[in-house]
């Protein structure tokens, strides 16, 4: 997997914009039927391969390239409509989509972040978590 170090912020219509560079890596073109799944943290979207038959994607790009996340997907994720960004990742044949933490999840400080099962944390709340006795 590999990180692309790109963002993108969720629309108000619970829509993301995949790149174009990496839409076309992918052959995700305008209103091309996507796979949308999930894995482990990970959304999963895949280029739908038509297997001759009737069978139609439910997920389809738009004529901006731009894929609407499943609202089961978005809950699962804790993804607010218009506010959370997503981070995008490169796998063989998959685009996949991570929360992006822009702030620690404890007390909402941007400095000094470290990634604890992919949840970002300040030092400071470290210290505190490993000081806490059970
Ligand atoms: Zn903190």
């Amino acid at each position: 997997m590999v990180a692309t170090g790109l963002t993108r912020r969720i629309d108000k219509l619970g829509r993301v914009m995949i790149p174009i560079a990496i839409r076309s890596e992918y052959g995700i073109g305008e209103k091309d039927a996507v796979e949308i799944f999930t894995r482990d943290n990970f959304i999963v979207i895949k280029k739908y391969a038509l297997p001759d038959g009737e069978i139609k994607s439910r997920y389809c790009t738009d004529n901006a390239g731009r894929i609407v996340l499943p609202i089961s997907i978005r809950k699962e994720f804790s993804l607010a409509d218009g506010v959370d960004y997503i981070e995008i990742f490169t796998e063989q044949d998959s685009i996949l989509l991570r929360k992006y933490e822009r702030e620690c999840v404890i007390c909402g400080n941007a400095e000094g972040l470290v990634t604890v099962k992919s949840k970002k944390i300040c030092a400071d709340c470290l210290q505190l978590i490993k000081a806490i006795k059970e």
